[in-house]
C-alpha cells in the first residue's frame, strides 16, 4: 500500500487530471492511499472544484483572481480554504506535504516549483520550463533540503529507472526517443500552413495545448534535452535524440560496454507518475499492459534538423550555457502562444527563437540577484520582451 500526503500544483491540466486519476484508480483497487493538502488551478473553476470536492484538500488556489468567487460558490457548504493569485499558488507549494506534483505549464510554473523544491518533500517534476530556466541550482535545492526530485516527463522517466545513479561513468550516452509529433511526414511548404488545430492533434499522446505545439515543432525534444543534461549531468554530445513514432520505448540509456537499457510501457502518462508517486516502491493500478505481438514492429529514424530547427536551436543553447537555455524556453513559449493566437505562422516559432537568442547576449543577461529563481525569471522577461518585438515587427512588415 502506498501511503501518501500530496499537493497538486497545476492540478487541471492534463498531467494534473492523470496524477488525480491515477490516485483514485488505485485508492479503488486498495493498493494506495492519498491524502491531498493542496490542489491549485490556472483558471478552470468547474474542474478545480470538482477535484476539491472528490479530495476533501486543505487548501485550494485559484491563480485568477477574477475567479476566486466563482471558486467559493462551487465549494460552500465544505471547510475548504480558497485562495487566489499567484503569490498564493507559491505559498501553497510550501505547504509540508511528502510528494508535490509540479505540473503547471511553462515558465509560469518556476516560483511554486522552487518553493515546493525547498520543503523537503519528493518533488516530481513535470514542469520542465523550470529546470530548463533554474538549471542544476533547482536540483541542489531539492537535495539540499533533504527531498527528491523525480523526473514525471517520460523519457526522464525512463531514463532515471535504468541509469545508474551510483555509477554515472558506465554510462556512454542517453538516447531520447520522439515520436516525432503529427507533422513527422509532413513537408515543409504543406508546415507553413498548419493550424493550432492541426499542430495540437498529437497522434499518440494527449496533452496540454502548449505541450502538443512544441511536440509538433520539435521543442518539446530540444527542452527535453536539456532538462536531461541537467538532470543526469551529461553533456550535448553525450544525448542523442532518435525518432520513434509508436513511443513504446520511451528512453534508453547506453553503457560504455555497449549495452543498451531501454524503459517500455504503452504511451501513457499515468506509469511515468506512478513511478514518481511510490519510488523506489512499484504503485499496482489498473494500467495498459504492452502487448508487443499486437505492435509487431517498433521502428525508429533520425531526426530531420532541416523541418524541426528547435531541436538544433535547443541543444546550441545547451552548449552556450549561462542564461541561453531560459531565452530559448522563454521565445519558445512566446512563440509557441503566439502560434495558437494566430499570430505567427508554424515555421515562424522556430524563426523567432532563433532571432531571440541572437539578439539576446548572454553574459548581458545575468542578473543581480543570488537566487537562481528570480534570475530565471528576469531573464525570461527580458526575453520575452524581446521574442514579442519580433513577432509585431513581422506582422507589421507582413
Ligand atoms: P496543461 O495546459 O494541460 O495544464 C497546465 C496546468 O497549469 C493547468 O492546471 C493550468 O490551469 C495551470 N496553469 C496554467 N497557467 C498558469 C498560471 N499562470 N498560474 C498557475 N497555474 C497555471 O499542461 P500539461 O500538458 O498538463 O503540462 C504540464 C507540464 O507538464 C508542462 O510543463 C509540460 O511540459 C509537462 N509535461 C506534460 C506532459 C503531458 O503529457 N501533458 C508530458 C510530459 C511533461
Ligand atoms: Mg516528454
Amino acid at each position: 500500500m502506498i501511503r501518501r500526503r500530496v499537493s497538486v500544483l497545476g492540478s487541471t491540466g492534463s498531467v494534473g487530471c492523470s496524477t488525480l486519476d491515477l490516485m483514485d484508480q488505485a485508492e479503488a483497487a486498495g493498493t494506495g492511499a492519498f491524502q491531498v493538502e493542496v490542489l491549485t488551478g490556472g483558471a478552470n473553476v468547474a474542474r478545480l472544484a470538482e477535484q476539491a470536492r472528490r479530495w476533501k484538500p486543505r487548501l485550494v488556489v485559484i491563480a485568477d483572481p477574477a475567479r476566486l468567487p466563482d471558486l467559493r460558490d462551487a465549494l460552500v457548504g465544505t471547510d475548504i480554504e480558497t485562495a487566489s493569485g499567484d503569490a498564493a499558488v507559491v505559498e501553497a507549494a510550501t505547504r509540508p506535504v511528502d510528494w508535490v506534483m509540479a505540473a503547471i505549464v511553462g515558465a509560469a510554473g518556476l516560483r511554486s516549483t522552487w518553493a515546493a523544491a525547498a520543503t523537503g518533500a519528493t518533488l516530481a517534476l513535470a514542469n520542465k520550463e523550470s529546470l530548463v530556466c533554474c538549471g542544476p541550482r533547482l536540483i541542489e535545492r531539492v537535495r539540499s533540503s533533504g527531498g527528491r526530485l523525480i523526473p514525471v516527463d517520460s523519457e526522464h522517466s525512463a531514463i532515471f529507472q535504468v541509469f545508474p545513479a551510483e555509477a554515472p561513468e558506465r554510462v556512454a550516452r542517453l538516447i531520447l526517443t520522439a515520436s516525432g509529433g503529427p507533422f513527422r511526414q509532413t513537408s515543409l511548404v504543406d508546415m507553413a500552413r498548419m493550424t493550432p488545430e492541426q499542430a495540437v492533434a498529437h497522434p499518440n499522446w494527449s496533452m496540454g495545448a502548449k505541450i502538443s505545439i512544441d511536440s509538433a515543432t520539435m521543442a518539446n525534444k530540444g527542452l527535453e534535452t536539456i532538462e536531461a543534461a541537467y538532470l543526469f549531468d551529461m553533456t550535448a554530445d553525450r544525448i542523442d535524440v532518435v525518432v520513434h513514432p509508436e513511443s513504446i520505448i520511451h528512453s534508453m540509456v547506453e553503457y560504455v560496454d555497449g549495452s543498451t537499457l531501454a524503459q517500455m510501457g504503452p504511451p501513457d502518462m499515468k506509469t511515468p507518475i506512478a513511478c514518481a508517486l511510490a519510488w523506489p516502491n512499484r504503485l499496482a493500478w489498473p494500467a495498459p499492459r504492452l502487448d508487443l505481438a499486437a505492435l509487431g514492429r517498433l521502428t525508429f529514424e533520425a531526426p530531420d534538423e532541416t523541418r524541426f530547427p528547435a531541436l538544433k536551436l535547443a541543444r546550441e543553447a545547451l552548449s552556450a550555457g549561462g542564461t541561453a537555455p531560459t531565452v530559448f524556453n522563454a521565445a519558445n513559449e512566446v512563440g509557441a502562444y503566439a502560434f495558437l493566437d494566430r499570430k505567427l505562422g508554424f515555421l515562424n516559432i522556430a524563426v523567432v527563437v532563433a532571432e531571440t537568442l541572437e539578439r539576446t547576449t548572454c553574459e548581458g543577461m545575468t542578473s543581480a540577484t543570488d537566487d537562481a529563481c528570480d534570475a530565471a525569471l528576469a531573464v525570461d522577461a527580458e526575453a520575452r520582451r524581446i521574442a514579442r518585438a519580433i513577432i509585431e515587427r513581422r506582422a507589421m512588415a507582413a
